[in-house]
């Protein structure tokens, strides 16, 4: 077992590969694991291949050559994700808007980012969308939707995650996101680095890999939208597509790309016209510094923004720290990496979460409508203020970012 260092700070990153082979071996456990979007633009590196390079059938294959039960994509609920954040959002800004006050509300889906307001900003949680990220999302419903549809037992399902950081093991662990006493909803996360080294140890080459589909189509069908979620941007992109077109525009704005919340610059903003809410502005943050000036900014009471993104790896997700060798990211393959997960978008067939077939069909059968009463209980979470927490590690520590090679 070997010990490495999340760049975010959030958890010290211990080797867990083990525990997924050894569930597969065991008869009595029904693996499913959910790889998340950024991953499939990683992993090719740690095996010879360019950065950037779409990897997404070649680790369906690699993990069914394992033995693991069901592969589906985090794309999927990075689609549901959009349903209820967007859902969540319009609301609120409609409320503002007829209240003729102004609110300013925070994407939620990145960890580090959730840790560092309980910790260091803690009068902004209520300012953080209570949706889930699609990580913890795609969890709860593993274990709920998944043996309803597939006649399974949801006690012997064990949900593994193959994601780009260390603090989404320490989001799979947090108390709001348990369903029974010592029971997650996401059993266990392994980082792309983690995954690189449990296939080199079953000696399986991923560059030589066929590509074959994701299991499951009801929970892996997805747009080009949730593929976004990897990159610093996409999470506002996905939000604003689906956002315009439930408010009644029908102009395909979307098409090709939203280019004001795209690119490495560390606040990137735009209005958008709603209708039935007005023109909205908003915001895209990536790395400490610049979350430091629009949370300062904020708290100030100065904040001109009503919806940011904010993810605290430089890149977002594609530059997590899961990746790579030990703590650092190699900051020359982000480019190629970030134009991996927009051609991807621009090749899927679906390019808006609402749009979505498989999304439609799990509000139909199972969830109602996007903010149901059933919905909020397994969709949506709390926050809390944690400095009061028995030794609490700084927000610094916990958003540590390091200076990229
Ligand atoms: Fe993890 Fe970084 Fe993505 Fe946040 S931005 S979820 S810390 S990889």
């Amino acid at each position: 077992q070997c010990t490495l260092v999340c760049p975010t700070g959030a958890l010290s990153e211990k080797d867990q590969g083990d525990v997924l082979l050894d569930w597969i071996e065991d008869p009595a456990v029904t693996t499913v694991v959910q790889t998340a979007p950024a991953v499939r633009v990683q992993l090719g590196e740690a095996f010879g291949l360019p950065p950037g390079t779409n990897v997404e059938g070649r680790i369906t294959a690699a993990l069914k050559a394992l033995g693991v039960d069901f592969v589906m994509d985090t794309r999927w609920s990075a689609d549901v994700t959009i349903m209820e954040e967007g859902t969540e959002v319009l609301a609120k800004l409609k409320a503002d808007r007829e209240a003729g006050r102004r609110g300013t509300y925070f994407t939620s889906c990145c960890p580090g980012w959730v840790n560092y307001v309980e910790l260091s900003a803690p009068e902004l949680t209520p300012n953080l969308s209570s949706t889930r990220s699609p990580q913890a999302i795609f969890g709860a419903l593993s274990k709920t939707y998944l043996p309803q549809k597939k006649g399974l037992d949801a006690k012997a399902i064990r949900t593994i995650a193959i994601m780009p950081c260390t603090a989404k093991k320490e989001e799979a662990a947090r108390p709001t996101l348990v369903r029974e006493a010592g029971v997650q909803d996401t059993d266990l996360v392994l980082t792309t680095r983690e995954f690189a080294a449990v296939l080199r140890r079953a000696g399986i080459d991923l560059a030589q890999m066929p590509e074959v589909p994701y299991d499951s189509p009801f929970m892996s069908a997805s747009s080009g939208a949730g593929a976004l979620f990897g990159a610093t941007g996409g999470v506002m992109e996905a939000a604003v597509r689906t956002m315009r077109a439930v408010t009644g525009v029908d102009d395909k704005t979307w098409r090709p790309a939203f280019e004001a919340v795209r690119g490495m610059d560390g606040i990137k903003e735009a209005e958008v016209e709603l209708p039935g809410v007005g023109v909205i502005r908003i915001a895209v943050v990536h790395g400490l510094a610049n979350v430091k000036t629009v949370v300062e900014a904020v708290k100030r009471g100065e904040s001109r923004w009503d919806f940011v993104e904010v993810m605290a790896c430089p890149g977002g997700c594609v530059g997590g720290g899961g990746a790579g060798r030990g703590q650092r990211t190699p900051r020359a393959a982000l480019p190629s990496r970030l134009q991996g997960i927009w051609k991807i978008d621009a090749e899927a067939p679906i390019r808006a979460s609402h749009e979505n077939p498989d999304v439609r069909r799990l509000y139909e059968d199972f969830l109602g409508e996007p903010g149901s009463h059933l919905a909020h209980d397994l969709l949506h979470c709390e926050y809390r203020d944690r400095r009061a927490a028995p030794n609490p590690p700084s927000a610094e520590q916990l958003f540590r970012t390091v200076e990229l090679t």
